[in-house]
């Protein structure tokens, strides 16, 4: 009785999984990451200082990794250079001495204070920008007074090329820069002389955010205008509005709703997240640990919805907070191992590969020996145009698969892989690749 029983369960067993995978044959999704990934990596350095280029650079092109550089534009030759727009530099210096620093001339000052000329005055924009943004407004008024009042009494220097933690050793030039894009990296904005945007008027601002970007299109091309790192890593609301109508994407925040942001000081573990994805921003500093900064890594391939954007500054002494190459080889190297789990890309790229999965649809049909995948993306393919990957379930029954691009009418053989849900085949294609052709060959 008892073997009957058990048999007839086994029976009922195997038809339901049978019926199971039947259904779903066809099904296809968009995966998380390229290649069936586990997780994404992106290896930033902000502030364009001399050895991420000449230290960094090397060990990530030997380990064949792409990195995103966000560099102060004006520090470069042939760009334009920092300067003050508005009304005369004498006019608002000479009204600084009867009206007090107050919400209403508060941006126009700390705009100008860098290039009045006197030493220093950038500090003074740096100062007061940061106490704003701590919502410490009387003090930053109070910055402001006292860094006019020294206008007022002191000698003034001529002012000529004002660059915000500025460093004599960075002398890339726009043909270098345009090489290493030929590499792979992505070129990026950190403004024109890294001030603190968040003090600054609204026709300033925009000379910040707008002139880097023109500067890198015309050096670079349209591909580099994607992204920006606005100094200082601000959040601030008004910044960040003015700076995502002219970059399509910022790495101080992102406007997504299914991406959950873990910033530098957030403690938050990415794993807790109940959103799609996660972008889990980590900076080492100079006393980070080499343990530490592999855990990330090793968090992120515990999970499947993590991307981790690691923020370097300095390298090999100069800039903030240096690690060493010696550091980076090491590190570099752990992540090149893991480069089956790994999917390591531009900021750019992961951005393009995120939006390109919410935004295009995927529908697909049997009709005999042939699965018809149809793809439609509403993005604009000229910018889209990471390739997505697609996750196909095919016949138990097929040993081997090809792939038939409609539009080019090419041929790709497609490895036959297996999981809980059945057989399937994973396959890279364009966005605004229309349709795609699964046979079993
Ligand atoms: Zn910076």
């Amino acid at each position: 009785m008892m073997d009957k029983i058990f048999g007839l369960w086994m029976a009922l067993t195997l038809i339901s999984c049978q019926s199971e995978t039947d259904q779903n044959i066809g099904h296809t999704v968009i995966t998380n990451w390229p290649g069936n990934k586990r997780s994404a990596i992106s290896i930033t350095y902000d502030d364009g200082t001399i050895n991420n280029f000449t230290v960094a650079r090397p060990i990530m092109n030997k380990l064949g990794l792409p990195g995103t550089f966000y560099i102060v534009t004006g520090k470069v030759e042939g760009s334009a250079k920092g300067k003050f727009i508005g009304r005369s530099k004498e006019e608002i210096i000479q009204e600084t001495a009867s009206v007090k620093t107050n919400a209403d001339n508060f941006f126009e000052r700390a705009s100008l204070i860098g290039y009045t000329g006197l030493r220093d005055g950038i500090v003074f924009n740096v100062t007061a920008g940061s106490l704003f943004e701590e919502g410490k407004t009387k003090e930053a008024y109070a910055v402001i007074d006292s860094a006019y009042n020294l206008v007022r009494n002191s000698e003034l220097k001529e002012v000529d090329n004002v660059i915000f933690d500025n460093n004599p050793e960075d002398t890339t030039t726009w043909e270098q820069y345009r090489e290493y894009t030929v590499e792979g990296h992505e070129i990026a904005s950190h403004s024109i002389t890294h001030s603190r945007l968040a003090a600054l008027d609204e026709v300033n601002l925009l000379y910040e955010l707008k002139q880097s970007q023109s500067d890198i299109r015309k050096f670079l091309g349209e591909k580099y205008t994607f992204s920006i790192e606005c100094p200082f890593g601000t959040e601030n609301p008004r910044v960040m509005e003015y700076a995502m109508k002219v970059y399509p994407a910022l790495r101080n925040r992102m406007p997504e709703p299914y991406l959950d942001e873990l910033n530098r000081a957030n403690e938050r573990h990415p794993g807790d997240s109940e959103k799609e994805y996660v972008q889990w921003q980590r900076g080492p500093h100079t006393d980070t640990s080499m343990e530490l900064m592999k855990s990330w890594v090793d968090t992120g391939i515990a999970n499947d919805n993590i991307w981790l954007v690691l923020v370097f500054h300095g390298v090999e002494g100069i800039g903030w907070e240096p690690k060493t190459g010696a550091e980076l080889q090491e590190y570099f190297s752990y992540i090149k191992d893991r480069k089956d789990s790994l999917w390591v890309a531009t900021f750019a790229d992961v951005t393009k590969y995120l939006r390109e999965k919410k935004s295009t649809e995927v529908t697909s049909t049997v009709t005999g020996n042939t699965i018809v995948i149809d793809i439609s993306s509403k993005l604009d393919p000229e910018v889209y145009d990471v390739p997505i990957t697609l996750k196909t379930y095919v016949p138990q029954t097929w040993s081997s698969v090809v792939a038939s691009n409609s539009m080019e009418g090419g041929q790709i053989q497609l490895r036959v892989q297996n999981d809980s849900l059945g057989t399937y085949v994973i396959n890279s294609v364009q966005p605004n690749q229309e349709q795609i052709l699964l046979t079993e060959q």
